[in-house]
């Protein structure tokens, strides 16, 4: 990769196949709503979101209306869901944009009929249930209130109900959210419910949709489409999908120090002998998180090289004292990904780094170029 310091490749046709495991191990009739908020977890919205466009999902999740607009200009028919309470000065956008909002309370009820009236169209909804998240959602106690004001505005029309799972880990609560969420459509949705409605919970962590009883027919799904799975068990954690994103970068310097010498920021690492210490050219100003110093390690023609000291904003350290001794400038280093049958996974980084995969894709900055691997298969 010449000219680049850093660089995030993205394996477009991994995407698609991982599109098509986590499909076919849902039932059949569920919609796909595919979650591309943070320009596409780091993955780059255009691109993922268009390969995604002909790879079959039924829908798009984004958090605002900012997100939305970028998903809109590439397909005018696409139904586009956005997750996040909005503020009153992007309600006219909603309707330009045609988008369908999560709604959690009767003041944006009456909003968005208000915004119904002023411009003569229709405006489909979501239902944000809040069965314990303790986020965005109505209260479940309180959504009778809700749902009855939905359905006595004649601007609105209810498409679906949604709730979020706060611990995904923890089966009874997810099981109290479950039921709690199951009263309230039993107690106030019509049955059956109208065709093309959907209800949906389950995301990487919490799927369990296979389950009989489940009032559900569709999925939202962001992390693990990228290959990524969840740190906790779930029902698709077996699931072989791999990773769209690795990341790189070069060595930029080599040198020998003495024995005794500290390395870095704060001196967190003393050499114990006579050392040969590589610079990477990127640090968390790419996106190796602050915390993996000392902890997590890189990739070399395929060998682990472990990172010593600090993280800086632009430089990495790493102890290159075993390795041969022609490692040189220009040397491709893999902090995240394969590289000559080793590999170093994004959870393993994100676990060094006191970090959580989501937030390890999120922290990939604008330096880092994005190249896109865009062959079929
Ligand atoms: C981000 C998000 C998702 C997707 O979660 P993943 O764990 O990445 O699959 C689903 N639903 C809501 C409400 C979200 O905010």
């Amino acid at each position: 990769m010449k000219g680049m310091r850093s660089w995030a490749e993205i394996d477009l046709a991994k995407l698609e196949r991982n599109l098509r495991l986590i499909r076919e191990s849902i039932p059949e009739d569920f919609k796909y709503i595919s979650v591309v908020k943070a320009d596409a977890y780091g993955h780059g919205i255009l691109p993922t979101a268009s390969r995604l466009m002909q790879s079959g999902v039924d829908l798009f999740a984004v958090a605002n209306i900012k997100e939305a607009s970028e998903i809109r200009e590439m397909g005018s028919g696409w139904p586009i869901l956005v997750l996040g309470p909005l503020l009153e000065e992007e309600d006219d956008a909603l309707v330009e944009l045609d988008l369908v909002p999560s709604v959690s309370s009767v003041e944006e009820i009456s909003r968005f009929q208000k915004l119904s009236k002023q411009t003569g169209k229709k405006i489909e909804v979501h239902l944000k249930v809040d069965t314990g998240m303790g986020r965005m959602g109505s209260w479940w106690e309180h959504a009778s209130t809700v749902i009855e004001k939905i359905y006595s505005s004649d601007g609105l029309e209810l498409k679906g109900v949604l709730t979020h799972f706060a611990e995904p880990s923890n089966e009874e609560f997810s099981r109290l959210q479950r039921d709690r969420f199951q009263k309230i459509i039993s107690k106030n949705l019509p049955s059956p419910l109208p065709p093309n409605f959907i209800v949906h919970a389950d995301n990487s962590s919490s799927l369990k949709i296979m389950e009989k009883d489940s009032v559900f027919n569709a999925v939202r799904i962001g992390l693990l489409q990228f290959g990524v799975t969840p740190p906790i068990d779930s029902a698709l954690a077996h699931l072989p999908v791999e990773p769209v994103l690795s990341f790189h970068a070069k060595l930029a310097l080599v040198k020998d120090l003495p024995a005794h010498t500290s390395i870095s920021y704060g001196r967190l690492h003393k050499l114990n002998r006579p050392s040969k210490i590589g610079i990477i050219s990127a640090g968390y100003g790419d996106a190796i998180p602050l915390h993996c110093g000392n902890q997590a390690s890189a990739l070399i023609r395929g060998q682990s090289y472990p990172i010593v000291g600090r993280v800086t904003m632009d430089q990495t350290l790493i102890d290159l004292t075993d390795g041969p001794n022609d490692l040189a400038n220009g040397e491709v280093v893999t902090l995240i990904g394969q590289q000559n049958g080793n590999s170093i996974p994004l959870e393993a980084l994100a676990l060094h780094g006191k970090t959580i995969p989501w937030e390890l894709l999120c922290s990939v900055t604008k330096r880092v170029p994005r190249i896109y691997l865009t062959k079929r298969e």
